[in-house]
């Protein structure tokens, strides 16, 4: 039995999902702090590769740039790695994995191996024209190279056709929470507060 259990609550294995622009990356930050846990988030683990030019960031700066998305087998290899480090053992926070059908059976097959499926899903939804809005918002204050009008649109909507529809596949586990992402930081954190409670999933001490 693990300490989260011996405690009551259930591990915090949890998934944050929603558009570019949801403010998904900064509830994820929140999360994981608030949880103990760490954020695993791909785009910022290719993004800092990027930044230092290393072998990884130079295969996937095209590819991110223009606003698609980077092979699974390679993705799902750095999730792997990175689920597997000591500091997850007692739970973690994906943002931005997994992205479509076919990373959610990779997904599946790792962490049924291990016997520890994710406890939640956090679908933090906010209309496209907020989304937009937003993501105009920090291609202004951060200067992200994949933050132009093309690259946006195209992110969009892959989001549409190929991540929206893995949310399918776990509303039928019965594991998604839906939350509305529209309000101040602090309200819609609690709101996540509030559905990780109602099924047992307690913040740290
Ligand atoms: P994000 O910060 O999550 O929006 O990710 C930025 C970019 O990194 C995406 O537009 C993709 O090019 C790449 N990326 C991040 N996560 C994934 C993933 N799970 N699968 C494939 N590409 C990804």
């Amino acid at each position: 039995m693990t300490l989260g259990q011996a405690q009551g609550g259930a591990q915090p294995r949890l998934l944050i999902i929603g558009p570019q622009g949801s403010g998904k990356g900064t509830q994820g930050v929140r999360i994981a702090q608030a949880y103990g846990i760490p954020a695993v988030s791909t785009g910022d683990v290719f993004r800092a590769n990027v930044k230092d030019g290393t072998e990884l960031g130079l295969k996937v700066k095209a590819i991110i740039d223009a606003g698609d998305l980077v092979p699974d087998a390679l993705t799902g290899e750095i999730v792997r790695d990175r689920l597997s480090q000591d500091d997850a053992a007692q739970g973690f926070l994906l943002d931005g994995y997994p992205r479509n059908l076919g990373q959610v059976g990779d997904l599946d097959a790792f962490l049924d191996e291990r016997g520890e499926p994710l406890t939640a899903v956090i679908e933090l939804s906010v209309p496209r024209d907020e989304s937009i809005r937003r993501i105009a918002l920090r291609a202004t204050e951060q200067g992200r190279a994949d933050d132009n009008e093309e690259s946006i649109a195209k992110r969009l909507s892959i989001y549409e056709s190929e991540t929206a529809p893995i949310l399918d596949v776990y509303r039928e586990r019965g594991i998604v929470d839906a939350v509305d992402g529209v309000g101040t930081l602090d309200e819609v954190f609690e709101r996540i507060v509030a559905a990780l409670t109602a099924r047992g999933i307690t913040p740290a001490a």
